[in-house]
């Protein structure tokens, strides 16, 4: 300014404001920013031609005389502003305070007002385009969360992919003991002790149809979980509806009666029971209780997992039984389902074994049905079949804990009795021919007549050694019993010492 002075020392007062007002002007209408200056009380003084286009204003919009709150409410009535900015600007006008703000404009241009004091009054009010700022601030920050999600993604990936390795090493670790058992007693010990390493968040019991099929008997249980004796097929919805159920306190469902009546559980928020599914066989169920603390996703993936342990589980449980079948199926006989001859021959040579380090004694019963052909030749095959059939349900009846009853051959029986002497064999035998005798058979109409056995008795050491030794005695036995009269029991007579 100093330096125009000095140039126009010519020039009267008035020119001279003439000239400093038209520079002013010159200036502020060369400036990218609108401009406005407001008077202390509220009223605009000036502004540049910047404005019109920098507010997309015609210039009837803005004049000085304007007052500061039609200026702020024809922005709000445009949109440009929201109710909230027009009062929080008036307030900082009021209070002489600076501030800014952004203006969303019609075009979608972005303009921020910038708002400062003047010293000798009133404020000073910029109009700057923020909008490609603002777009670039805008595309940084959504590539970082592009970023970031792309990264998130990548992790959780990860963190499955590795879920998943651990539970299929894990499956593949359940499969390789499973496929070891033996049979399913044993199979139920090691699946009682495993399910606690595959799946830790939770506790459950494993339940096996009984033979009869009208109660499904504890297998096994893990986690401390207390297991029922035994559960009513209709107790779960899962036996109920022939496929898996999961049951969450959240949604709407039922829970299942076995659940309720369980001791020790209480409040059961979330669960799932797996029908074990063998053969196409629904052979039993495994239940499995998440705990509350397992959050929503974990319990996902533990129901999905649980689910895979439940088909491997009926895999492991339908080879088993199948193996029991084949064996069954070699050893056992299908009329009366006792053990067959192998079997037994088997069964002896591994107890005299045992009872000559044991310094055991072992009894042997050898039994034939009396004048059978004669039964058969006056009531039928069908009739005799029934005999043998109820004569094998008496053995079964008679004979237990490690005594194996047998169906030798067509109507010959015997029986191994470990721990057993002569004497105590003998009192077996009568006990078993006493029973035989009494047994009744309804066929038909009518009741069958009564059959008899005759019974020879031997035993380990006395009459032998060797299997077929004891095996000959008794028969001979059995011979004598035939030929003092039938229906009666004989002991060996000539000892193995003898
Ligand atoms: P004994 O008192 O001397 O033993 O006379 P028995 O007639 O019983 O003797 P035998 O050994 O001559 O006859 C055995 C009969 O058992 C012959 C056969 O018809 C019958 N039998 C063998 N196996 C079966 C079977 O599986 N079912 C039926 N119904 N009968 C059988
Ligand atoms: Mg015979
Ligand atoms: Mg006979």
């Amino acid at each position: 300014m100093a330096a125009t002075k000095s140039k126009t020392k010519t020039l009267t007062k008035w020119d001279e404001d003439v000239a400093e007002t038209d520079l002013t002007m010159d200036v502020l209408n060369s400036m990218e920013q609108g401009i406005l200056v407001w008077s202390d009380g509220g009223v605009c003084r000036m502004h540049n031609q910047r404005i019109l286009s920098m507010l997309e204003l015609s210039p009837e919009a803005i004049y000085p005389g304007i007052t500061r709150t039609e200026f702020l409410e024809a922005a709000a009535a445009r949109g440009e502003l929201d109710k909230e900015a027009v009062e929080t600007a008036q307030a900082r006008f009021a209070r002489r305070a600076p501030f800014s703000f952004d203006r969303k404009m019609p075009s979608g241009r972005t303009v921020t007002t910038n708002a400062r004091p003047l010293r000798g009054g009133g404020f000073v009010v910029t109009f700057s385009d923020v909008s490609e700022t603002r777009r670039n601030a805008d595309d940084l920050a959504k590539a970082k969360a592009k970023a970031e999600a792309a990264e998130l993604k990548a992790l959780k990936t990860l963190a499955a992919e590795q879920a998943w390795r651990n539970e299929a090493r894990l499956l593949s670790d359940l499969d390789e003991w499973l496929q070891c058992c033996k049979s399913l007693s044993e199979l139920f010990e090691i699946l009682g002790s495993f399910m606690t390493k595959l799946l830790p968040e939770t506790e459950g019991e494993l339940y096996i149809y009984s033979n009869s099929r009208d109660v499904l008997d504890g297998a096994c249980a893990w986690s401390g979980s207390q297991m029922h004796d035994h559960i009513l097929p209709d107790s779960c919805w899962a036996l109920r509806r022939g496929r898996h159920y999961h049951y969450n306190a959240q949604e709407v469902s039922f829970s299942c009666d076995h659940v309720k009546e369980q001791s020790g559980v209480q409040d059961v928020e979330n669960y799932l029971c797996i029908p074990i599914i063998a053969h196409g066989d629904t052979v039993g169920l495994m239940h499995v209780r998440f705990s509350s603390e397992t959050s929503a996703n974990m319990n996902e993936s533990a129901r999905r997992f649980a689910l895979q342990c439940g088909e491997h589980i009926s895999l492991a449980i339908a080879n088993v039984r199948l193996r029991d079948e084949l064996h069954d199926q070699s050893t056992r006989d299908p009329l009366t389902g006792l053990y067959n001859r192998r079997f037994f021959l088997e069964a002896l040579r591994n107890e005299l074994s045992m009872a000559e380090r044991r310094k055991q004694k072992v009894g042997i019963l050898s039994f034939d049905a009396d004048k059978f052909k004669a039964f058969n030749d006056n009531h039928g095959h069908d009739a005799g079949d029934m005999v043998l059939r109820a004569i094998g349900e008496k053995l079964n009846e008679l004979f237990c804990n490690g005594q194996i009853p047998c169906r030798f051959g067509g109507e010959e029986f015997t029986v191994l009795l470990p721990g057993t002497d002569l004497e105590q064999a003998k009192v077996a035998g009568e006990a078993l021919r006493a029973a035989v005798e009494e047994v009744k058979i309804r066929y038909g109409s009518g009741l069958l007549p009564r059959v008899t056995i005759s019974v020879g008795v031997s035993s380990y050491p006395e009459h032998g050694i060797l299997p077929q030794d004891l095996l000959n005695a008794a028969d001979g036995a059995l011979y004598a019993a035939k030929d003092a009269g039938r229906n009666c029991v004989r002991v060996a007579s000539n000892s193995h010492e003898e």
